[in-house]
């Protein structure tokens, strides 16, 4: 770069949500900061989010609502900026916002709104963005230097806020885990996360959802689970599929809200055959093909307690086997990354490279679905932000 703007106290690269809060709270403190966007413009991936209406925070953000090799590590930087702080934000530039559900807050009318106020937020801090700029290389002869397109940029300070794998479409590169193992910064392996799952069978019942729990490893969530030409997908088989191993089984609690032995047994008398009584719970077509899948439906009065029992043993306990998760192309995130003992959880600074700062998706801490990344993007940001 030439002219006025040669002189940056910090170089953000990428412009998505955590590069663009970075630059919002350095700039405030008087840094003067070059943000550097490969894209033809900021927050590509803000617009997409959450059907075009970006669910940006959750009222219920806790550490528990994230996965990461060290489960701590987000506590700090979570507490120092909270959803009532961002939610401040979008109040002062007057957004009209609603929850949707489960603490979930979306824009009333589109995601252009966050994209325009951090814009805005972008401009008052001073904060010089720069699109469509591709980086060729990152040096550090004794400042960061940052080849590009668009020129050389210098500071002292280099932030990577290059985001994850998915959706390539948007922007997506792994240059943030390239200057991470250039500069000795330990990278965890990079996997798919809120992510449909491959499961065979159930094409025929494609576009059928139904309300569960489902499970994978230790946690279990309760939302709606869609089956489609591929598979499994709908909230509940996304957030399991951050949890998903291979070769594991998820495990699906078709009826949630229904004691179904207690009522099976209650109608003992009846001439009712089972299905007929689960099928009043769930989708016809579910209920059919599950049964013709797992169960004989027979008369309830002809049924042994034990049928009984097993039968809704099943029904709680369906156990399916992905072949595996869809990938970057439709997973929400990558889970895994730049690895959270090299970073300080105060300030985001690598241990191996001071000066050199990594935020958002591109460390290894990833959301829950429901607004809860964007909420890490903004807090792991602004810590990085507070401390340049
Ligand atoms: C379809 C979809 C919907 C989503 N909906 C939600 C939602 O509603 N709520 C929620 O909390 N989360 C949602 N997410 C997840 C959320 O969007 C991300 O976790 C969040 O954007 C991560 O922020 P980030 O700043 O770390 O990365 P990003 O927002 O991905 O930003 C990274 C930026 O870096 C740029 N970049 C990458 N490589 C380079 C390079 N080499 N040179 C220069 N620039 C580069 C990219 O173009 C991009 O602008 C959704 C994700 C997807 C894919």
């Amino acid at each position: 770069m030439s002219g006025a703007f040669d002189a940056f106290d910090a170089i953000v690269i990428g412009g998505g949500a955590a590069g663009l809060m970075c630059g919002i709270a350095a700039g405030r403190r008087g840094r003067r900061v070059a943000l550097i966007e490969h894209s033809s413009d900021i927050g590509k991936k803000i617009l997409i989010s959450g059907g075009g209406r970006c669910n940006f925070t959750n009222l219920h953000c806790s550490p528990r609502n994230f996965l990461s090799a060290n489960p701590h590590f987000a506590k700090s930087a979570l507490a120092r900026y909270t959803p009532a702080d961002f939610i401040a934000m979008v109040e002062k530039h007057r957004i009209p916002y609603h929850e949707k559900t489960l603490g979930q807050l979306f824009c009333d009318r589109s995601a252009h709104d966050i994209v325009g106020m951090l814009r805005s937020e972008c401009g008052e801090a001073g904060v010089r963005i720069v699109t469509g700029c591709e980086v060729s290389e990152v040096r550090r002869p004794g400042e960061f230097v940052v080849k590009s397109s668009r020129g050389e940029f210098h500071a002292p300070a280099l932030v990577i806020a290059t985001g994850g794998l998915s959706i390539p479409k948007t922007g997506a590169t792994d240059l943030g885990y390239r200057v991470a193992k250039q500069f000795g910064v330990k990278v965890r392996a990079c996997r798919p996360a809120l992510t449909p799952l491959l499961v065979s069978g159930y094409a025929e019942i494609s576009g059928v959802s139904a309300e569960v729990v489902a499970a994978a490893g230790d946690r279990e969530f309760r939302e709606r689970m869609l089956f489609t030409h591929r598979g499994l997908s709908g909230p509940a088989i996304l957030q399991v599929s951050s949890y998903w191993e291979p070769g594991a089984v998820v495990r699906i609690d078709l009826l949630p809200e229904v004691e179904i032995l207690a009522e099976l047994i209650a109608r003992r008398s009846e001439r009712t055959e089972t299905k007929t009584i689960v099928a009043a719970h769930l989708p016809r077509r579910l209920a059919d093909l599950w049964f013709e899948r797992n169960a004989v439906s027979k008369p309830v009065t002809t049924a042994s307690d034990r049928e009984l029992e097993r039968l809704a043993e099943g029904l709680h306990n369906w156990e399916i086997l992905p072949r595996g998760v869809e990938g970057y192309e439709k997973a929400e995130v990558t889970a895994g990354g730049v690895d959270t003992d090299e970073l300080s959880a105060r300030t985001f600074e690598s241990k191996a490279a001071p000066g050199l700062y990594f935020i958002g998706e591109v460390v290894d801490v990833t959301g829950h679905l429901g607004g809860f990344n964007f909420q890490w993007a903004w807090a792991s940001g602004h810590a990085a932000g507070e401390s340049l």
